[in-house]
């Protein structure tokens, strides 16, 4: 593996939380690298740190603070828990992270992949990773053919992963491996004359080097239809904050139901239409959300509005975020540049 090595010192891409890669750092980009593409993560990771630079101040932040800071990288579960984590840190650890598998391992949200990955970067520890990325790559290097998410293949791999492992430089094998999977062994085309670990690979040069991982297709996403309502008044923009469980939880939402008669949806709302709507869609992991927004009047049940000067500080859905840029509202500009907000069209977690 020694030539993993080499490869990565030569082509290690320079990502913010690989300058001063304290435990703090390299915890909070590995919950907001799981599912989320690397440059998609690197605005929300430099405003997250710059505000919450250790776990005693995440810990001591109010949660719309940490859900407004985190609106668009999507599973807010991960944020929450980060949190919470940030607060046992600081209640049993003293405010530093714990650098061994049982103190670490323990905490709120820190599964195998966290665990392994904060461990060896941070600490040296000889932990082993498996994420997308490296489920790929072991898979083409000794031609898999078993589904990744079947258990008996899921554990094969991970002793295979803890195997391959250089104990003298565990942190940086581990995001050798994550980075050749995310640059070389792509899910399409990958480069495999370019690739390090060639010599050693089973499938390199075969179908398989685009077939594998095998895992059954997909279904498509079921499409949901809703219909919202966008109350203006001189209090300002009013919303509706969600269940703090579940989907997009604790966010807020322009008021909207399921359904496509918009008479009859914003009826249930005590709202009435003024004019025509406008479609925002929303593609998320699992669902689709097609959203017919209207200007309306009425009164907004268990609602608050929020003057259209402060909007930019808000937790917002990504499809309530998109309703409002639809009718005109200039969100990101007033939050700043570089905010990364999710962009009409894009794809979004839960
Ligand atoms: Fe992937 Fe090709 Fe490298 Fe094998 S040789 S690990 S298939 S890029």
């Amino acid at each position: 593996m020694s030539a993993l090595l080499d490869w990565f010192d030569a082509h290690r891409r320079p990502l913010p939380w690989r300058d001063a890669p304290t435990p703090w750092r390299v915890w909070v980009s590995e919950v907001m690298l799981q599912q989320t593409r690397a440059s998609s993560v690197a605005p929300y990771f430099e405003r997250f740190v710059e505000r919450f630079p250790t776990p005693a101040a995440l810990a001591a932040a109010p949660e719309d603070e940490l859900l407004a800071l985190w609106a668009g990288l999507g599973y807010y579960a991960r944020a929450r828990h980060l949190q919470a984590a940030a607060r046992r840190v600081v209640e049993e650890h003293g405010g530093r992270v714990p650098d061994d598998v049982d103190g670490f391992g323990a905490l709120p949200g820190v599964g195998p992949y966290t665990r392994g990955a904060v461990l060896s970067i941070a600490f040296g520890r000889a932990e082993p990773v498996l994420d997308g990325n490296v489920e790929r790559v072991l898979c083409r290097l000794d031609r898999v053919a078993g589904d990744p998410r079947q258990p008996t293949v899921r554990r094969a791999l991970w002793a295979r992963a803890g195997d391959l492992l250089d104990p003298a430089r565990p942190g940086d094998h581990n995001q050798a491996l994550m980075e050749l999977g995310a640059t070389v062994c792509t899910p399409r085309t990958p480069r495999c004359a370019g690739c390090p670990l060639q010599p050693d690979c089973l499938s390199a040069g075969t179908a398989d080097a685009e077939r594998l991982p095998n895992k059954p297709r997909r279904v498509r996403r079921p499409l949901v239809e809703r219909v919202a309502g966008l109350v203006r008044d001189g209090a300002g923009v009013w919303l509706v904050r969600r269940p703090s469980e579940g989907m997009l939880g604790g966010l807020w939402e322009l008021p909207a139901v399921e359904g496509t008669s918009a008479p009859d949806a914003l009826g249930a709302l005590g709202l009435r239409a003024r004019g025509d709507g406008k479609v925002v869609r929303h593609l998320f992991t699992h669902r689709e959300w097609r959203t017919s927004v209207y200007e309306a009047d009425g009164a907004v049940p268990e609602g608050r509005p929020f003057p259209e000067r402060e909007l930019a500080g808000v937790a917002l859905t990504g499809p309530s975020l998109k309703a409002l840029l639809a009718w005109g509202l200039d969100l990101p500009r007033r939050r700043g540049a570089g905010a990364g907000w999710a962009r009409p069209g894009s794809t979004s977690p839960p």
